[in-house]
This record gives structure tokens, sequence and C-alpha cells, in this order.
């Protein structure tokens, strides 16, 4: 491959840690065997910052303009007409988007070649501050072992934020209706079993000394941020894929920063998401 243009690698994009347009395309470069799995071939939304996390970011989920090459376009249906999403194939592509100042990478919870069959659900735990970090992880387990009680294998990940992402695969028959149903019921399940730990309405009132359970994911056109991207806060921390074991061991939320990041892409030896691809399961009819 080519490698794509990079321009103003000098300039600084998180000037807390240093750390600069170049640097970031190295990540990318570094990390891309544990990224590209679950970042190819999806509607993919962006964050831009095109003059660092200091100044004004974007969000992105369109193709517009010349963002690159290897950049594809992808037409979808909208709630009116319809427009170009974009994807890319291969980390030719993830650099283009690099050049044009993206930090985050959200993806769909569909394939490009089926975008209206889900091929994952994600519940994201949303603490509201305050909540211990030791609560937030055994609220992910529980979810985990709620989801293990329907028949479904889950994996989780830092979500770079304040909080995880709890990822269900699914074999891709479902439509995104039911994946929506079943979130619904399930995230209310969660509250029936523990009121006084989860909450699944958006409302900030409710959410006091909860953690919300967003279900709304799993909606068609909903993105979250994708395993191994940076995300444009102060200290640049990733979103990191983790397995059950190692979540015991992290110890708050922004444990791994680009740097530490890049340091796991190197040790590691397996996917923590070892599995995930393999794993063929559907969305019970029941919750119970
Ligand atoms: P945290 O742990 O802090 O909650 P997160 O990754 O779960 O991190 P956000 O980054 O706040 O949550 O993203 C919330 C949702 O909104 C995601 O689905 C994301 O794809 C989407 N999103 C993020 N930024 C924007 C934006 N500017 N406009 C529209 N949607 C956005
Ligand atoms: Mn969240």
């Amino acid at each position: 491959m080519d490698a794509p243009r990079l321009t103003s690698a000098e300039r600084v994009v998180f000037p807390d840690a240093g750390i600069t347009k170049g640097d970031v395309a190295d990540y990318y470069r570094a990390v891309a065997r544990w990224l590209l799995p679950e970042l190819v071939h999806r509607p993919l939304s962006l964050v831009r910052c095109p003059d660092g996390i200091a100044s004004h970011c974007f969000f992105q989920k369109h193709h517009a303009g010349a963002l690159g090459e290897h950049v594809r376009a992808i037409r979808l249906q909208e709630l009116e007409g319809e427009d170009d999403y974009l994807y890319v194939d291969d980390l030719a592509g993830v650099l283009e988007l690099v050049q044009m100042n993206t930090l985050e990478f959200h993806v769909w919870g569909a394939r490009v070649d089926d975008v209206e069959k889900p091929d994952r659900l994600v519940f994201d735990l949303d603490p509201d501050e305050g909540i211990a970090w030791n609560d937030v992880k055994s609220a992910a387990r529980q979810v985990r072992d709620r989801l293990a009680h329907v028949g479904l294998r889950s994996w989780v990940r830092l979500s770079g934020g304040k909080g995880l992402h709890v990822v269900v695969p699914l074999r891709r028959s479902a439509d995104w209706g039911q994946a929506k149903a079943f979130s619904d019921a399930f995230a209310d399940a969660m509250v029936e079993h523990a009121p006084d730990r989860f909450v699944s309405t958006a409302s900030k009132s409710a959410r006091t000394g909860r953690i919300f359970i967003d279900w709304l994911r799993n909606a068609r056109g909903a993105t979250s941020v994708t395993g191994w991207s940076l995300r444009a806060r102060a200290g640049a921390p990733v979103a990191m894929p983790l397995s059950w074991d190692e979540l015991g061991r992290v110890r708050h939320p922004g444990a791994f920063d680009l740097r530490k990041a890049m340091r796991r892409a190197r040790l590691l030896r397996r996917d923590p998401w070892t599995g995930l691809l393999r794993v063929r399961q559907t969305i019970p009819a029941s919750i119970d």
C-alpha cells in the first residue's frame, strides 16, 4: 500500500499530552491489527478536530467532499430521503481519515453488505457522577450474567470516557425493530431486578446515584465508539476491549491512554475479544 499523505504531522492535537497529528497516525498504524476487525465494512461516524481537542471538534456521519480515495461511500435510506454514509475496508482508509483530522471512529452495529440486519447489540453503561468504579464494573458483570441467562454471550470494553460497553454479537437474522424491542425489554428487566442500581430512561433526575443502561444504541443508525479508537478528550484516552478477567484488574475508566494502548497492542498475544467473531447466537424469543 502507498502510505497515504499526512500533512501537518507536527501539529499538536492533544496539548495536555503533547501528542501530534503524526503521533495519531503512528498510533492507528501500530494498533491496526486489533482495530480493523471491528472497524472495517461498517458505516462510520467520525469525530474530527481540525485544530486539536482544545478547539472545535465535530461529529460527521455523512460522506462529503474528498475524504480520500480509500474512503468508501454507501447510500442509505434515512427517515426522509437518503444520503451517503462512509466506511473503510483497510488501514489506508483509516489513515486518510486521520489526514482529515479524525480522532474518533464510531460504528454502526451492522455491516455494509446488509445494514438492515444488526450483527451486534451494545449496552452502554453510563454511571451518574459519584458512582464508584467498582460498582460500574460489577454492574457490567450483572449485565453479562443476565445476558448469559437468556443465552447470549457478551464482551466488554472501556468506553474511554466514564463508562463501559457490553457488546453482544449476533447472527444476522433479526431486523432493527426486533433488536430495539429486545434491548428495551432487557434494560427494563435489569432495572426491575436492581432498581437502586440501574435506570433505563434518559432523564437526568432518574439517574441520580444510578447507572443508565443506554439501550438506544441498538437502533438503526445509532453508533458506538469502536475498540482501540482514541477519544477526543484530555489525556488521549482509548476505548479498549478487555477480557472479563482483565476488567477486574482495571483501576479506573481511563486506564488506557494512547501510549498504554500502543504498548498493549505490541504485547498482546491474542485478541481480548477472541471468540466474538465466531459465536453464533440470536436474539431470544423471551427474556425470562
Ligand atoms: P462515556 O463513557 O463517556 O459515556 P461513550 O462512548 O459511551 O462514552 P459518548 O462519546 O458520549 O459516549 O457518545 C454518545 C453517543 O452519541 C454515541 O452513540 C456516539 O456515537 C454518539 N455521538 C457522540 N458524539 C456525538 C455528536 N457530537 N453528535 C451526535 N452523536 C454523537
Ligand atoms: Mn457511555
